[in-house]
């Protein structure tokens, strides 16, 4: 089922925008777009703004345009920040996941498509691929897949510290 929320991340923020694809939101990088355009495009696409950029984030509050500051340079951080505001589930599934690459969805794909189009040894070991309905991009759980589970675990970890902090400041007014 497609996310619901949908993104527009500043230049800054291109490994968020990755892995809020991943994750299966609909995330624009706006890597070459003018401050005024971005906000302009989030405003009519409504999407909700990511960015480092203090001018940015004026601009954009200025303009009635949904922003969350994205303050640090650690991914898991970044990505506990945006979980955190909105309720995220930090689920990775790649049936639902769209293409870190091009934004697209993904799709699942038989083995016998994916032939010659990964490394044989991939090809020989995994029985599971998707591809991108985009670019056509390949992918599978590899090598990689363990470096995705420990910083979705660093992000989970973070979320809750951040919820029982505000819990906490909430007992203590
Ligand atoms: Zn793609």
């Amino acid at each position: 089922m497609p996310r619901r929320l949908r993104f527009i991340a500043d230049a800054m923020l291109g490994d968020l925008a990755r892995w809020l694809r991943m994750l299966g939101y609909d995330t624009v990088y706006a890597r070459d777009l003018p401050d005024s355009l971005i906000v302009e495009k989030a405003a009519k696409e409504h999407r909700i703004l990511l960015t480092r950029d203090r001018g940015l984030y004026i601009r954009a509050r200025k303009k009635g345009v949904p922003v969350i500051p994205v303050d640090t340079t650690d991914i898991a951080e970044r990505i506990a920040i945006v979980a955190s505001r909105l309720g995220i589930r930090l689920e990775l599934n790649p049936d639902e996941s769209r293409c870190p690459l091009c934004n697209a969805p993904l799709r699942r794909a038989l083995k016998s498509e994916v032939r010659g189009r990964v490394p044989r040894r991939v090809y020989e070991t995994r029985s599971e691929f998707w591809i991108c309905t985009g670019c056509g991009q390949v992918y599978w759980k590899g090598r990689h897949w363990r470096g995705i589970e420990l910083i979705l675990e660093k992000a989970r970890r973070l979320v809750g510290d951040r919820g029982r902090h505000h819990r906490r400041g909430a007992q203590t007014r």
